[in-house]
């Protein structure tokens, strides 16, 4: 996956950065999970030591890339929580790293995930570290709580905010992990996180979701009492916690979202499930699928008001069949 494509905005500006030799000292990476801090620190360290740098970035071929791809660069320190917080025997140790030159150069990067996690001492401590730069160094604080850092890190720092990730972002990041286009495709509509999406895919849970989804579409046309039952006793077995269960609302929104697609004659994206759409097509007009959206927007907020299940899920049945059996 190439991080260029995750945060384009950060990733030029931290282009120019370099190429004007405009370097700050530290750096703070804020934004929600899995929007690509990490890959983008882990790619910020190696155009920092790389040495082929070019306007793309750095080269991913020379020896500092390699070594900091294989996480084996001696100047390159990276500090994450023991447990539940970063102590200041962490911080100590970094510090004692770098009161030595760099082990090749005078260059050293140091990269915290979770900086916002850091006892009070460790944040102190982090701060006599940044107030005394001690030759060329980076440091990379990644964070996704960036109101629980103290003031004085904050002001000695850049500030970097991720956005939220582009659904085609999502899309050709999980395409190009070697993710089949119509899972990519579901995935990139229903989270907007590579990290969440990741978790989805763990032990082929979004695999038997999909499964279900369409089998349950196709049930609707032939025989929409027995799907009704399908989702009444199978859903909940798969959508099982309040996310998943938002989960499934958000599918079906998709998918009435699609029928208005390919009614507007737009592109569409599920683009093997051309004949079924087709078929859904000739119950449901451009603005009883609008409807229907409508009706899933609804039903995701009786949900989020813990509504049960099992009753929204019924809520939103009543509808589906009224126009299925016209
Ligand atoms: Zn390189």
């Amino acid at each position: 996956m190439s991080v260029l494509t995750l945060q384009p905005r950060l990733t030029s500006l931290i282009q120019k950065v370099f190429s004007n030799d405009k370097l700050a000292h530290a750096y703070i990476f804020s934004g929600e999970p899995g929007v690509g801090k990490e890959e983008i620190a882990f790619w910020m360290a190696k155009q920092f030591f790389c040495k082929h740098q070019n306007e793309s970035g750095p080269c991913d071929d020379c020896n500092e890339c390699k070594r900091i791809n294989s996480l084996n660069h001696p100047d390159l320190h990276v500090v994450e929580p023991e447990g539940q917080s970063i102590k200041i025997d962490q911080i100590r140790s970094l510090q004692k790293e770098f009161f030595y030159k760099g082990v090749e150069s005078d260059k050293k990067c140091y990269i915290i995930k979770h900086v916002d996690k850091m006892t009070v001492q460790a944040a102190n401590s982090l701060l006599k570290f940044l107030e005394e730069p001690n030759g060329q160094t980076l440091a990379i604080l990644i964070t996704e709580n960036k109101h629980r850092i103290i003031k004085t890190i904050l002001s000695r720092a850049q500030m970097y905010q991720f956005d939220p990730l582009k659904e085609e972002n999502v899309l050709s990041a999980f395409v190009n992990e070697g993710i089949e286009r119509e899972i990519s495709f579901l995935l990139s509509r229903t989270t907007k996180s590579i990290l969440n999406g990741k978790q989805l895919l763990e032990e082929d849970w979004f695999f038997k979701v999909r499964d279900l989804f369409f089998h349950t579409l196709q049930q609707f046309l032939e025989n929409p009492y027995g799907a009704i039952i399908t989702i009444q006793t199978e859903w909940p077995n798969l959508f099982t916690d309040k996310d998943k269960q938002q989960l499934s609302l958000k599918l079906l929104s998709l998918w009435f979202n699609e029928i208005v697609n390919i009614s507007l004659k737009r592109d569409i994206g599920l683009n093997d499930k051309n004949a079924l759409l087709e078929a859904y097509q000739h119950h449901f007009t451009v603005f009883e699928a609008a409807d229907m959206m409508e009706l899933l927007i609804e039903a995701s907020g009786m949900l989020r008001s813990n509504a049960n299940y099992l009753m929204v899920l019924e809520h939103i049945c009543h509808s589906w069949l009224e126009y299925i059996k016209r």
